[in-house]
């Protein structure tokens, strides 16, 4: 049997970003993708934050900047607006490739059309291995570390029998479409019935008319299925879409985030999860990317010091430490939030808008981003006393 230091389970942000540090710290680094290329499937709509990105390496070639932040609910509207862009909408494929050449280029090896199906156990029942379904035929490995990077579904963390199926959590479906008017600069959210009983849609530019699509819905909290409320809204063109003249589509978009907060531990004895498959995302607007990068390149770190040094768990558990310390508190208030916005009807959310109409694009941005600190709550209770403004960040700021 093949024996690697860490064996990578999911070519996604997370997997790619964990090769690419671990390679680069010298360890030996196999990283498995069932599907046929990097980003062949895409499963996310690619909005994030220019300032964080940029700081992961993603330069200004690899994304949209984005200026304006317009919201819609059934019978109200409101856009905020700013002079400097400082969210950005992704190229995925591009982004995600790129990150397959820089953990290349450090010495991972990358499996395309491998599927992982099973895991190895060693003497003592601890993970020690990977069983995968290659084109070649059925091939086994060995690792001294696993990194299950595989996303929403944990393959390797359910196989152990560590983790179960996650209860909460949104589902999505988006189209890349050709649009024959098309506002680079701004993004659109859409919230009430219309579009999504509970959670939204949305319109995010991606370039000279090119636009995605998408709506996504909070489970357990709805029955709605997201495809053929996307289908509805193609077909019935509601606020905005009704502005933006021909909208065709060409590739669908599916897949599923966890919402649950970050409950489950991400360290287990050979076995590190990072990414979705470890809950590293911001329940408000359900965005990961960020996250799947940097504790991506983390955990590559974390394990390729913790082989060099013969260590064990303990030494794991640095990684996921630095990462609850960083956003752990971030992610519950984000969670309050959003629990909050689920229940909304359509006559509040009408209510609600008023309240993102009043905030400053840095506000409004700290918000969304869920970069929730003591001092930027307290400003925006003392700049808007509206009652509604004040239930929302109480709610943030109690712990
Ligand atoms: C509809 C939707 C919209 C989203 N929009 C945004 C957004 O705008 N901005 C943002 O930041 N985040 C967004 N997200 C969240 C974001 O996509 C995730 O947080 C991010 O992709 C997590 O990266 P990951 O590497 O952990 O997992 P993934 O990107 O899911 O990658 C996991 C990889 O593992 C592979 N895999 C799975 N099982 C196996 C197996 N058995 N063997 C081998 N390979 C396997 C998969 O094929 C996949 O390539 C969205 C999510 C959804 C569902």
């Amino acid at each position: 049997m093949e024996k690697y230091d860490i064996a990578i389970v999911g070519g996604g942000p997370a997997g790619l970003s964990a090769a690419y540090s671990a390679a680069r710290d010298g360890a030996r680094v196999i990283l498995f993708e069932k599907d046929a290329s990097i980003a062949h499937n895409i499963r996310t709509s690619g909005v994030t934050w220019i300032s964080n990105i940029e700081r992961l390496g993603i330069t200004s070639s690899y994304y949209n900047p984005i200026k304006n932040y317009s919201f819609t609910s059934p019978s109200n509207e409101a856009i905020i607006r700013s002079s400097r862009a400082e969210s950005c909408v992704l190229d995925i494929r591009k982004v995600y490739q790129h990150l397959a050449f820089e953990a290349a280029e450090a010495g991972a090896k990358i499996m395309v059309r491998s599927q992982v199906f099973d895991i190895v156990r060693d003497r003592d029942d601890k993970i020690s291995g990977l069983k995968i379904r290659t084109p070649e035929g059925i091939l086994s490995i060995e690792a001294s570390l696993i990194i299950d990077a595989s996303g929403f579904s944990s393959v390797v963390a359910k196989r152990l029998g560590v983790v179960n199926s996650w209860n909460t959590y949104g589902v999505g479906a988006e189209y890349e479409c050709y649009c024959d008017k098309v506002d680079l600069e701004t993004w659109h959210l859409m919230v009430g019935s219309t579009y999504s009983n509970a959670g939204y849609a949305w319109v995010f530019p991606v370039s000279k008319n090119r636009i995605r699509v998408g709506v996504g819905i909070g489970k357990p909290y709805s029955n709605e299925d997201p495809a053929a409320k996307l289908h509805s809204i193609m077909e019935k063109r509601p606020r905005p879409l009704d502005r933006m003249g021909r909208i065709q589509p060409v590739e669908y978009h599916f897949g599923f985030i966890p919402n649950e907060g970050i409950r489950r531990p991400s360290v287990y004895d050979h076995l590190l999860l990072v990414g979705d498959s470890a809950g590293q995302a911001n329940p408000l607007v359900l965005e990961g990317i960020r996250y799947a990068i940097e504790f991506g390149r983390l955990a590559g770190v974390v394990g390729a010091r913790a082989i060099s040094d013969g260590s064990n768990k303990e030494s794991l558990r640095d990684y996921e430490i630095a990462w609850r310390n960083k956003v752990g508190s971030k992610i519950n208030s984000a969670l309050r939030v959003q629990s909050r916005w689920m229940g909304l009807s359509d006559d509040e959310w009408d209510k609600e808008i008023e309240i993102l109409r009043d905030l400053s694009a840095e506000e409004f941005l700290d918000f969304i981003k869920a970069e929730f600190t003591t001092k930027t709550v307290i400003r925006l209770a003392i700049n808007h006393p509206k009652l509604a403004a004040r239930n929302l960040f109480n709610m943030v700021l109690k712990r």
